[in-house]
């Protein structure tokens, strides 16, 4: 009888071609699927009308052009609520992808099947799929429902970044580096940050765009193409919007664009030579002869790249916030996606992201491209996923962990034995392991963990370890056999298995002083699992309140509250948000006392997008941009001009999708234009009352220092402040929070100056003892305790600081009492209390646990 075994794969599910791949029996070597030279697969599906057979990949992908139409970069439509046509049938994209998932499969199943012995045959059950960094959460939880429905068990839906620098560690045989992983793929772009640091992966800066690759590049060509036909006399005046032979036309011609872009990356000048693909408005088939250049295909592809370079850029600048990286600090920029082949992406990503004002590399690594990620996620899947087995009957399973490849001959052998079936019981039993000059046995720990240390393999060689499972009464209830290699020159295993990353920040839109503000629960890089808090003031009137969270600017969820009657209007609502390293988010919220949970529904699709939307945005913008300073104003004025030419190119192609994300992304530009204003600390008010505390005080001195030996040159001083006043005010303008506080420090600094200086004219001499010094202090520490942190923490509801303060207010007096006793340790308390307050206030100030009201858009 064979035992099952079976060994996790990799699977890269992309937009336009999908690949899969498995670490060899020996965890040596990558195993890519190959199908006649090819090694990606079409993620496109097609339904024979006539038979009514679904088919996947490049059968499918020669349908293009024709009718029933293919079935393509369903990726796009991953967690909305949309159906796809196929054929005769409604799908959701979950169905269609799990249909490419399950091809995936069924072709990896093909290349382990070779591995099976007399005694031992292989299966396929797990697998670790591949997602854009810059999914959204419904995107993520649709991936992971979809690979489920293909009968495959999900162990990780790995970033498609993380997954390519994997893999380049494991290449190069490196287990350190900073990369910028650059993703183009046909529908996607990624830029990502990643540190590896003894082979785990951190992912710190993120940014892209899911709207964004060689499709629109397509797109753009194909727009060209059609002014040709027009020059050409053909009836090309395409109705996009509204007639559906257009659109099938419309979608040859991309398809004719895409022919033509992948013949430029091999060549300066491409013969474009067609007959009969197409015909047009009059029938008449459509004769193409004409010779394209590389320049002109790049004079319609830059805008594309160089939007990607924006986006790099702005991963760079998270990166810069999370751990103070530069681009400067970068090893390699890892390119990954069959769009990276464009020599013009590669030439760009060259002049703008590498050499001396760049990253460290002269030029970015290209190896690989097209299944950098399957690979990746090959290697990781074997380092997570081990090695199952299962004994015949599939009763009993052995689990064994990490990769059979080590770097050492004296090496650690664990997993996990378990009973599959009610009548099956493993409890008190154990595990024995024999091999070439070592027996051992161990008992199986709770849930059937076992372990063996310091196993010898032999060197440079393949080594065979035979497993027998016992249960507690001593019978054998299973055998199996693993194999170690060991190699001294091993690269890396795939990485430490790092914690999901949140790639989009969470946030919600609420009402803050009377004007609309997005409130970040989460920020982005935040490692999963995670929690947030946040409350509200209930408005009244109502027993259901809506909330809708967002990711970026889409709506992702809404968060439904049922309100009991009697919660009074303006009653604090509070929640606690839980989102679990598999992106499911729940919520439990309390009135009072009182605990519910919340219930967390989708979202529901947005209404078709219109031009007066559009329109509108535009004067928000506007007005926004109206009081940046100038090269913030380019900076923003930028992104605006290029999501705006990909707004007008989805409305004039009649891309739903597209437009969609491109309003999203407008609203972002905007939101962030908004959110920088109101974020300052602290507020404008408090950094006046600094300068004046300054200038008064300043002149203090030098009316005290008058007929004394002390100089004290009151004009060059206030020359100082004035320099810091300058700074400031700037700083607030530019919403420069660093240089804000910077110049607030610097104040500071003054203020301790003139306070020392004071403290040695006659007037401010302090006459008084060491204990009456600190029982002052304690008393002045009081007075701010009393005044203004508790009027905020009262006026702000915040019954928690009310709490804390009083009871600061408790020990300061006993602090008072204390002054003549241990003087030091009363001195520090008293600091101590001096430095949570202010914590207390700037919190309350700043508004970073604000009391918000309604969210702008909760319905009720
Ligand atoms: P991916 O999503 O990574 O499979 O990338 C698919 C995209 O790569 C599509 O837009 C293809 O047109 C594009 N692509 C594939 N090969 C080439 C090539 N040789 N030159 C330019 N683009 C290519």
């Amino acid at each position: 009888m064979k035992q099952i075994l079976s060994k996790a794969v990799g699977i890269d599910l992309g937009t336009t071609n999908s690949a899969v791949a498995v670490m060899d029996r020996t965890d040596t070597d990558i195993v890519l699927h190959e199908d006649r030279r090819a090694t990606t697969t079409p993620s496109c599906l097609w339904k024979d009308p006539r038979s009514g057979e679904l088919v996947v990949g490049r059968l499918a992908a020669r349908r293009v052009g024709t009718t029933p139409a293919p079935i393509r970069s369903i990726k796009r439509l991953m967690g909305r609520p949309d159906t796809v046509r196929v054929t005769d049938e409604d799908m959701t994209p979950e169905q269609v992808s799990s249909l490419v998932l399950a091809e995936m499969k069924r072709q990896i199943q093909q290349d382990v099947a070779a591995w099976d012995s007399a005694d031992t045959s292989w299966e396929v059950d797990r697998a670790i799929v591949t997602v854009p960094a810059y999914f959204d959460q419904p995107a993520i939880e649709a991936t992971r429902h979809a690979a489920e429905m293909a009968g495959l068990e999900v162990l990780d839906l790995l970033h498609e970044p993380t997954a390519a620098a994997c893999y380049h560690c494991w290449s190069h045989k490196t287990d350190n580096g900073t990369f910028l992983v650059y993703d183009l793929g046909g529908g996607t772009f990624d830029a990502s940050v990643m540190r590896c640091t003894a082979g785990a992966f951190e992912v710190l800066g993120i940014s892209g765009n899911n709207m964004l690759g060689g499709d629109n590049v397509d797109a753009e060509m194909a727009r060209r193409l059609q002014e040709y036909l027009v020059e050409d006399d053909y009836a090309f005046d395409l109705d996009l919007a509204g007639d559906d032979e257009d659109k099938i036309r419309f979608a040859q011609l991309k398809f004719l664009a895409e022919g033509v872009k992948q013949g430029l990356s091999a060549q300066d000048l491409f013969m474009f030579r067609d007959s009969g693909t197409v015909r047009d408005k009059d029938g008449t088939p459509v004769i193409i002869d004409r010779m394209v250049e590389r320049a002109e295909f790049e004079e319609v592809a830059r805008p594309v790249v160089a939007r990607t370079i924006g986006y790099c850029h702005e991963a760079m600048e998270l990166a810069g916030k999370v751990a103070g990286i530069s681009l400067s600090d970068v090893d390699q920029v890892i390119l990954a996606g069959g769009s990276t082949h464009m020599p013009l992406v590669r030439e760009m990503v060259t002049r703008e992201l590498c050499g001396p004002d760049g990253a460290r590399c002269a030029e970015p690594v290209y190896e690989k491209v097209d299944t950098i990620v399957a690979l990746g996620a090959a290697i990781r899947a074997s380092a997570v996923g081990g090695l199952r087995s299962h004994n015949p009957e599939r009763t009993f399973r052995i689990f064994f962990r990490g990769t059979g490849a080590t770097g050492t001959t004296k090496t650690r052998v664990a997993g996990r034995a378990e009973a599959l079936t009610a009548d099956a019981d493993l409890d008190g039993g154990h595990i024995r392991l024999s091999t070439a000059g070592y027996d051992d046995e161990a008992d199986l720990g709770p849930d059937g963990v076992f372990g063996f240390s310091r196993v010898p393999v032999q060197a440079g060689a393949e080594s065979l370890l035979a497993f027998d499972l016992y249960d507690g009464e001593g019978t054998r209830v299973m055998s199996t056999v693993r194999t170690v290699t060991h190699d001294d020159d091993l690269g890396i295993d795939g990485g430490e298995t790092s914690p999901p990353t949140l790639s989009k920040s969470f946030s919600l839109q609420v009402n803050r002083a009377g004007r609309p503000h997005v409130k970040e629960l989460v920020p982005a890089t935040t490692l999963l699992p995670t929690r947030a808090q946040f409350s509200f003031q209930h408005p009244g009137n109502t027993e259901q309140v809506l909330f809708p969270l967002y990711q970026h600017r889409r709506r992702v969820q809404v968060i439904e509250v049922q309100v009991p009657p009697s919660t009074p209007r303006g009653a604090e609502i509070s929640f606690d948000v839980h989102i679990d390293a598999q992106y499911l988010i729940t919520v439990r919220g309390a009135v009072g006392n009182t605990e519910f949970d919340a219930a967390v529904e989708k979202a529901p699709p947005r209404p078709e997008p219109t031009r007066a939307e559009i329109d509108q945005l535009v004067s928000r913008f506007t007005n926004a941009v109206m009081y940046l300073k100038a090269g913030d104003h380019a900076v923003a004025q930028a992104k605006w001009d290029m999501t705006m030419a990909s707004l007008e190119s989805a409305w004039r192609n009649n891309d739903r999708v597209q437009l969609e994300h491109d309003l999203e992304e407008l609203e972002f530009v905007i939101d962030s234009l908004a959110v920088v204003e109101i974020t300052l600390v602290p507020p404008k008010a408090e950094f006046d009352a600094i300068v004046t505390e300054c200038r008064e005080f300043n002149l203090r001195v030098r009316q005290a220092a008058v007929g004394t030996a002390i100089t004290h040159d009151e004009q060059e001083l206030a020359k100082s402040i004035d320099a810091q006043v300058d700074q400031g005010e700037r700083a607030y303008r530019n919403r420069d929070q660093r240089a804000y506080g910077e110049a607030i420090e610097q104040l500071y600094g003054i203020l301790r100056w003139l306070d020392g200086q004071y403290k040695k004219t006659p007037e401010g001499k302090d006459n008084r003892s060491e204990e009456e010094r600190v029982a002052d202090a304690a008393d002045a520490v009081g007075h701010l305790a009393r005044g203004e942190v508790m009027r905020l923490a009262e006026s702000k509801g915040r019954a928690d600081y009310v709490r804390e303060i009083t009871e600061i207010i408790r020990d300061l007096a006993e602090c008072q009492r204390d002054a003549g006793r241990d003087t030091g340790r009363t001195q520090t308390r008293i600091a101590q209390h001096q430095r949570r307050l202010r914590q207390i206030r700037d919190v309350l100030v700043s508004g970073a646990h604000d009391v918000d009201s309604l969210p702008v858009d909760a319905t009720s």
